[in-house]
């Protein structure tokens, strides 16, 4: 009955891994519907280390990335973020993440949340089968990508609000002086202003994705 709660619940945990560069509000939705929809007592946010995939293009410093995760974070009570990519040295493999994820919080179920394009890449690696030993994955809808869980029982796929929205777009913005308000936490656009992120002319959409 509502509001009767079973002792013998486990914790299930979301984790929203991403670069985060900066966090914006394609991330916060996407988090929020899979928290809603498979009942989440808490969403992890983990911004990357230097991440490997980007490699030859130029991401912000990862306190930079960390803060502005906790800015955007900090007013949902379900919502923390974690430190452990960007304190592991060397660049971020998601299995190590979901790995010291499950160390540190041994009574939680792990959701792992990926949008349609990171679900794509996830599903092309060969030898990943722990990683599906670790987490639940749940792929969700991303304008502009097909999502796509492969008939894997393992895999969920849900369709959020889409939100046309990324973080390429947002430094392509700020480096272009267009606005990045209300695509962004209204915390980010100040914490952007405030270091002068994303200002450096030459790094506008080159090899990201
Ligand atoms: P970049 O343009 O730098 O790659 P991004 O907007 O793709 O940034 P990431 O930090 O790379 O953001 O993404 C983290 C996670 O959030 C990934 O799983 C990605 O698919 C998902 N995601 C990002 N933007 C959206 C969005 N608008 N809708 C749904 N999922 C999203
Ligand atoms: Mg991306």
């Amino acid at each position: 009955a509502a509001g009767v709660k079973d002792p013998h619940r486990r914790f299930r945990l979301g984790v929203m891994g991403g670069t985060f560069d900066p966090i914006h509000h394609g991330h916060l939705v996407a988090a929020s519907e899979v928290a809603a929809v498979f009942e989440l007592d808490e969403v992890v946010f983990v911004p990357t280390g230097q991440p490997w995939q980007k490699a030859k293009t130029q991401v912000s410093l990862p306190e930079h990335r960390y803060l502005m995760t906790v800015i955007a974070t900090a007013s949902n009570p379900r919502f923390t973020v974690s430190r452990v990519d960007i304190d592991r040295p060397g660049p971020t493999f998601t299995i190590d993440t979901l790995r010291d994820l499950r160390r540190m919080r041994p009574d939680a179920d792990l959701f792992f949340i990926t949008g349609a394009d990171a679900m794509a890449q996830i599903m092309s690696w060969k030898d990943n089968d722990e990683l599906w030993s670790l987490a639940h994955f749940v792929g969700v809808t991303r304008p502009g990508h097909v999502l796509d869980g492969m008939g894997r029982s393992d895999v969920s796929l849900l369709e959020v609000p889409a939100m046309s929205i990324s973080s390429t777009d947002c430094r392509d913005r700020v480096q272009e002086q267009n606005p990045v308000w209300y695509l962004v936490p209204d915390g980010v656009v100040q914490y952007i202003a405030k270091y002068g992120l994303y200002l450096e002319p030459g790094r506008s959409g080159v090899g990201s994705s």
